[in-house]
């Protein structure tokens, strides 16, 4: 009678045990990596709405009436963590946090967001640049309308928060996981800076857009010299259509 395993049958055990572990975690991974994917979507969604709600109240009809995401805070949306990338609220809560009161402290009282804004800003630099293309917000509401991109997430897209600056811990953040922190990137190009290499510059990651709608648009995929201007304006050409999700 046996009482227990030998040692071959331990070691084969233990084998077996390792290669599962080993198969699965890279599917942890992903499943992972889609839970912030979503949940940037789902606030991003959220965002969209408020942004109709309080243009509605200010009598437009258009996303030139809000400069600033934290202005939507604490009317148009209940908390100030709406603004803020789940995965990156995930990765350093206490810079989150830093940069509320910094923001609240430098920007009279509005909340600090880790989303950017691409219009108006971006649709003028574009004009700027691509004459021929792109020569007003109004012509590109012609024709793309409601779907219109204005907001994305910065940190899936853009790599190292640049606007993290300010802040001394945001340096340090940025220093950790960014190999291009902001001190030496000139302020002329912030915010059109080729994305670093790093932990947030995954390039796996999704380029994660919402549009004038309040639908979000992902894109699965992304070019690593691509800089955002030839992103956006790819997108004004018409490559943005139905097949990105909601
Ligand atoms: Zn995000």
């Amino acid at each position: 009678m046996r009482k227990g395993l030998t040692l071959m049958e331990l070691l084969v055990v233990m084998s077996i045990l390792a290669t599962l572990a080993a198969l699965l975690f890279p599917v942890y991974l992903r499943v992972r990596a889609r839970f912030y994917e979503v949940n940037c979507a789902n606030q991003l969604k959220q965002i969209g709405l408020a942004l109709r709600i309080y243009a509605q109240d200010y009598g437009r009809d258009d996303p030139y009436v809000v400069t600033y995401l934290g202005k939507l805070y604490p009317r148009y949306v209940p908390t100030k963590d709406l603004l803020v990338c789940p995965y990156f609220q995930k990765l350093a809560p206490e810079v989150v946090e830093e940069m509320h009161q910094f923001s609240q402290a430098r920007w009279g009282g509005r909340p600090w967001n880790s989303y950017d804004q691409v219009i108006p800003k971006g649709i003028d630099n574009l004009a700027r640049k691509y004459p021929d293309e792109i020569i007003s917000f109004a012509e590109v509401y012609a024709v793309l309308g409601d779907r219109i991109p204005i907001v994305w997430c910065a940190v899936h897209r853009i790599g190292c928060p640049s606007f993290l600056g300010p802040s001394p811990k945001g340096r340090q953040f940025c220093a950790q996981y960014c190999t291009n922190p902001y001190a030496i990137i000139p302020p002329e190009i912030k915010g059109v800076h080729p994305i670093p290499p790093g932990i947030l510059s995954d390039l796996n990651r999704p380029w994660i857009v919402l549009r004038w709608d309040g639908s979000v648009y992902f894109k699965l995929s992304g070019g690593w010299e691509m800089h955002f201007e030839e992103e956006f304006l790819e997108a004004m050409k018409g490559k943005i259509n139905d097949k990105g999700g909601d």
